[in-house]
This record gives structure tokens, sequence and C-alpha cells, in this order.
């Protein structure tokens, strides 16, 4: 061998790269192919000089992509050339700071790992119950780090020095927790602020116990005594909406598909809405209306801790009132959850952002938050100039957006409250430092009212509007790698029309910069404006004097004249389902947002029934026409799961109408929070195939206002570049 033959590169890595394990893997990577050199966090990227042969410098390349840590992701690799310079061995040098100018792309949290799992219940491992366990490639990330380039002392693991074991796992390269910078025991690592039996002793006696987590705080209670789960739900100020459950053995209480298993297991660990098992041991009152149940596994070793004392699944739903954004600052948490927690589980790791558990059903993601965020999405047209697209109200997120990037927030929640218009902007702030964005545009709703809007219209930047459903459609398109132009029905609650009414039930033709309005529901009264959508009996009412039909105000015990007061025109499609459940009594009264449409859409089931007729007339869908119909069969004694069932025929029947009356183009986007109804969804989505149409549903980002952001961006980047 001569000198001659050794070759020596610079390999750069970027992506989401810190955090996962990065640099260990390149060390191991590089002495099993005898190369030496070395690798560091450089900035926002790994960097890698790596000297030796050229076959294992290639082998080295390859294999730096192929078997990159399962929560790594690579965005781009680029390799020059350099002279060799010899010397011994492969080192892991300190990192090189980032400027404040650099993106860090910092991972997602991840599940605690099988490995870490088997220590913690270990009796011989040192780690034996430590709550904080992690390794290089589990453990929180996102929620921790603070600042670039990830390293322990950026993250808010910096207060707790490393014991000399510890020190000596971290600093040793075969070791599985070699540069894990989470890396803890119970010498050195954080603490529990009650002991852990006292807390498992609320949960058993019915107690309501406050767990601080990754992203922000749980409330958990006893999932199968029926009295600890109402008094959570009293003292939450939450009637119906499902509770989250946290359990080992999901397939004991709910009928899951191997796909849905796998999800459950998966690094993500999100929560996944499954049918629950008839004779389930989960309290009735946990999911109070349906067959449907919320369930996760355990995904941070103090759940585990948790669940394995307290020998039963726990309700784990997020830590606020009603909508509001969970609690993350522990001085927070005990203001806000102090009057429903009997006791709080805290610890003395900050949490450095918000990250609320992610939603998935069927396969369609509800929430898209932890174990997802902050990763990103990439826009069909680039982004030219960075910018922020803000999102709508209800179920909110922002996105930020540069070149072909989109990263989309996590779930903020609903922003009409005080404390939720601070976390948007705290949130925000953090993302755009860590992003290193100054946005130049700024996207935001049509809407004058939302506080996202105005938030909008006080920055210093320019402003895009985009019309709500068309930021919908355009979510839908973009995440597929589209910009149209496209059909697009896009069912859903409320969004604000150039107009100045309510739209929501729409058939647009649109591309990523513009749209035209094709068909539409024709728009009814909602008489007493916010209140009719938590009282959908007054829209029933409106529907039934618009369908010709006597309105049953002795039933609803209320006067005729209160439909006439605050009465704005909509034509969204949830208040058409609104209308139709209050007329069969499934629901008058609504506790959470889309929960009419839901409450149907479980009655209506998988029973058969003929579509109900309904006309279309210059692109006006006479929605009363299917309130008619309902109206008369319930009247002659017809089953009411029938007539849901014609109901939602009829709705998706218009709905594939409209588009053949449309003819092009033959691609059609699904849209819109109604179409989290998997009945009106398949039944669409496979009538507009048989007749040729090319359908495209969302699988990435939600079908609910949590993508609005995502589509404003994707318009703000489209007629940016136009
Ligand atoms: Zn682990
Ligand atoms: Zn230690
Ligand atoms: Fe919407």
């Amino acid at each position: 061998m001569t000198p001659v033959e050794l070759e020596r590169r610079r390999v750069q890595v970027s992506g989401v790269v810190q955090g996962v394990g990065f640099r260990p893997f390149v060390y191991t990577l590089a002495t099993r192919n005898r190369l030496v050199g070395f690798v560091r966090n450089d900035g926002a990227t790994v960097v890698a000089e790596v000297e030796g042969h050229r076959e294992a410098l290639e082998r080295f390349a390859t294999a730096l992509v192929r078997d990159a840590p399962p929560t790594a992701r690579v965005a781009d690799v680029s390799i020059t050339a350099l002279a060799a310079s010899g010397g011994h061995g492969f080192a892991i040098l300190p990192s090189t700071a980032a400027g404040a100018d650099t993106a860090v792309l910092i991972g997602a949290d991840v599940a605690i790992c099988q490995d870490c799992l088997r220590e913690l219940r270990d009796p011989r491992n040192r780690r034996y119950r430590h709550p904080f366990i992690t390794c290089a490639q589990c453990g929180p990330r996102f929620t921790i780090a603070r600042a670039a380039p990830y390293d322990r002392a950026t993250t808010t693991m910096a207060g707790f020095a490393m014991c000399e074991q510890c020190r000596r796992e971290y600093d040793d390269p075969s070791d599985r927790r070699f540069h894990a910078e989470t890396i803890s025991c119970s010498a050195c690592g954080p603490r529990l602020s009650m002991p852990l039996d006292d807390a498992i002793a609320v949960l058993q006696g019915g107690g309501i116990l406050a767990v601080k987590g990754i992203g922000g705080y749980h409330l958990a209670c006893d999932a199968t005594s029926e009295a600890a789960v109402e008094r959570l739900r009293a003292r939450k100020e939450r009637e119906r909406k499902p509770l989250a459950v946290m359990t080992l053995d999901p397939d004991s209480v709910a009928i899951c598909t191997p796909a849905e298993q796998e999800l459950l297991a998966s690094a993500a660990a999100p929560i996944v809405l499954l049918d629950a098992r008839p004779g389930a041991p989960i309290a009735r009152s946990v999911t109070s209306a349906g067959p449907s149940l919320g369930l996760m596994t355990p995904y941070t070793p103090l759940h585990h801790l948790l669940l394995d004392g307290a020998e039963r699944p726990l309700v784990m739903t997020s830590g606020n009132r009603r909508e509001e954004p969970i609690a993350i600052d522990d001085d927070d948490a005990r203001r806000r959850l102090g009057s429903i927690a009997d006791a709080f589980l805290g610890h003395d790791r900050p949490i450095h952002r918000r990250c609320e558990d992610s939603v998935v059903r069927a396969g369609f993601p509800i929430r898209r938050s932890r174990g997802y965020a902050p990763s990103w999405l990439t826009l069909p047209h680039p982004a030219r100039r960075p910018l922020v697209a803000v999102g709508a109200s209800m179920k909110a997120t922002f996105c930020v957006a540069h070149d072909e990037r989109a990263w989309l927030s996590p779930h903020l929640g609903d922003l009409d409250t005080e404390p939720a218009a601070r976390a948007f902007a705290a949130d925000l702030a953090l993302h755009l430092a860590m992003l290193a964005v100054e946005p130049e545009l700024i996207a935001c709703d049509l809407h004058p009212d939302y506080a996202s809007t105005r938030w909008a219209h006080e920055q210093d930047a320019e402003i895009v509007t985009v019309q709500h459903h068309h930021a919908h459609a355009a979510a839908c398109l973009a995440e597929h790698g589209l910009g149209g132009p496209a059909l697009a029905l896009v069912f859903d609650g409320t969004g604000y029309g150039p107009d100045g009414t309510l739209w929501g039930g729409e058939l647009l033709r649109c591309d990523l910069t513009g749209f035209e309005r094709l068909a539409h529901l024709e728009p009814v009264q909602l008489p007493g404006g916010e209140s009719a959508i938590r009282e959908p009996w007054r829209v029933a009412a409106s529907y039934l004097e618009r369908a010709g039909r006597p309105v049953p105000f002795e039933r609803w015990g209320e006067v005729r004249q209160s439909l006439r007061v605050n009465a704005p025109r909509s034509s969204g499609m949830g208040r058409l389902f609104d209308a139709v459940a209050a007329l069969l009594g499934v629901c008058e009264r609504v506790s959470y947002e889309g929960q009419a449409a839901v409450e149907l859409d479980w009655l209506a089931g998988t029973t058969h029934a003929e579509p109900y007729a309904c006309s279309v007339e210059d692109g006006v869908i006479a929605g009363a026409d299917l309130v008619r119909a309902a109206f008369d069969d319930l009247d002659a004694g017809r089953p009411r799961a029938e007539i849901a069932a014609a109901f939602h025929e009829g709705v998706a029947a218009v709905a594939v109408r409209v588009c053949e009356l449309a003819e092009q183009p033959r691609l059609v986007v699904l849209s819109g929070g109604s179409f989290q109804n998997l009945r009106l969804l398949a039944s669409v989505a496979s009538q507009l195939r048989d007749r040729g149409f090319r359908v495209l549903t969302h699988c990435k980002v939600p079908a609910n206002d949590g993508a609005i952001s995502f589509g404003q961006a994707a318009v703000a980047a489209a007629r940016d570049a136009a």
C-alpha cells in the first residue's frame, strides 16, 4: 500500500441530522470502513472529513444515506475532495456554533425505544425505574431544544451535569448512549416533584393527576372508573368529546388493524381513533356517546411507570380547559389546572416548546403534532421569499416556508382566548428563530376578526390574503405535490367568503394561485350567529322554514322571534349536518366542533339507504331538499339510522353531480372538516372514481382547519412566483 492510494473527502449533511444519533452513526460507519478523520455538528449541518481507500469512501457515502438513523431526515449530502493529510483514528469533535442566520432542523420527539424500556424494567440495570431514561435513538428532541447546534448545553437538559458513569457512557463509542445529549440516570438526571407511589395512589383512588409529559401537561385519571372520568369531565368543562386513553394493550380495548397497531407502537406514537371492543373495561363516560375510542400507548418512561403501577388504562387528556393551548410551564400549569387536578406529578426538566399529541383515524391525520412536527412538507412552488402563514382560528396552526420547504407547526388549539393568542405569538417566534427566518410575506385568512388575521396586519410585512376554502383545496393539492388545476369539493363548517357571507359547501375550480366558485350550498340564516353553531336546533329551524315544513319550537323550547335576530347567512356543509342531526334528535346542542356530524355518522353506521334527491340550479345546491325528505321520513316513522344514511348518500350524490356538471378538470381534491366523516368521504371518493375522476384526499395534513396555514403558504408561494 502506498500513501498515494489514500483520498480525503469532506462530507456535509443537511436536514434533520442533529439530535438523532447522527454523529455516533457516522463514527461507527467510519471506523467500520477503517477511515480516519472526524465528525462534528457544524451549525445546522453535520460535517465529516474522512480519509481512506476509494472503495471504502464510496461504501461510506452510500451507507451514509441508506442506513441513516430512523429519526434522521437527510435533505442533502455534499461531498468535496480534499488533499489527504493522514492522521490516526476517528474523532467526534466539539460542535461549531451556528450563526443567528442559520436554520437548525431539530428532529421530532421520539417515543421510548425497546432497549430503554427493557432497562427501565430490569432491576439489575442502573437505570431501573429511572423516569427519564433515554438513548441516542429515543426521547424528547424538538420540545427540549433551545438553540443550535443540538448539544446538551442548548437543550433544557443543560442544568443537569452528567455524573461520572453517565459521562463514561457518553464518551464511549461502543455504548448506545454515545453522544446521547439527553443521557441521565437517577443520580444526575431530572427529579419528579412527588413520589411516584403517591401519584399512582391518586390515580388508583379515583383522583385526577396532572402529569408533565413531553410537549405539555396531561390530565390523567383511571379510565375504568366512571366516577373518576365524570369528575374530570365536569372539572374540565368537557361534556361530550371523547377522551384519549393510554394503555399498554390497545388490542384488548379496541378493534385495530395491523397497520393501526404498528402506528400505535411507532416512534411518533399518536392517538389513534378506533372502535371500542364491546364490553371493554373502559368507563362509558370516556366515549360518552359513540363507539369511537382514542387510544395511545405510553411513549415516555414516566408513562410506563404510571401504567405499570396503576395496572389499568388511564385517561390522558390535554392539560387545558376546553380548546385552549396545552400548559407547558410549571407555574402556568398550576394556575390553569389547579382547580381540575388533585395532584401534580411534575419534574424539573423544562419543556421549551409546546407539542400536543397527534391524532390519526383510519390512516387520515386529524391533528399533525407530536412525533410529526417539526418535520417539513415540500411545496409544489418554492417560496421565493420567506413567508409565514397564520392559519385560521380553530385547530390553529401556523406554517413557516422558505424555498421548497414548509414547516407546519404543532396543534395550538382554538385561538379565541387570551392564553391562545399569547401561545401563538410565542411559538411562532420560537419557530422563526429555529429556522432563522424573517418573513417578508404573511399569508392570512380573509376573515377580519380572526386573532391570526389581526396579528398578521400588525406585522411589518407584505400581506397575502387567502380565501378559507381555497386554502383547504390548496393544502390538499400541495401535500400531493401538485399545483392544479383541479376541482375541489370543500365541505366544512364556515369560512369567510369574498362576498362577506359565510361559505362552507363549495365546489371550486382552482389552482394554487386562484379559484372560481362553481357551485355551493344554498345559504341559510344562522339564527343567533355564533350560538347557532353551539345549538344546531337553530340551524334546523332555519332549514325547516326554507323547506316549508313546520318548526317544532315546542320541542326545542324556544320562540319564533329568535330566528330573526342576528342571523348571518351561511352555506356551510357542517351546518347542514347540524340541522339534520338536530332534527333526528342526535344532538340538539354541541359541546365541541363537529360533534353533530360525528354523531350523525355514528347513527348512520353502515346502514344501507338510497340517497335523498337534492336539486341543483345554476350551481346552487338546495340543501333544504334533504332536510325536507328527512322531516317527512321521520314523520312517517322511518328508522332514524336509515334517514341518516339516506341523508349521507344524498349529500354524496349531489357532490358527485356538481363535479360531473363541471366536467373539467378530471382531478378532484376533497378537503374541509366535513370530510372527516368517513362515510361521506368513502361514498364521494368511490363514486367520483367510478365516473373516471382522479380523487385526492388528505393523508399528510388534516382535512380540517389544522391544514389551513399550510394551504395559505402554498398559495402565497405560488402567487409570489407568478
Ligand atoms: Zn432509547
Ligand atoms: Zn448519571
Ligand atoms: Fe375550514
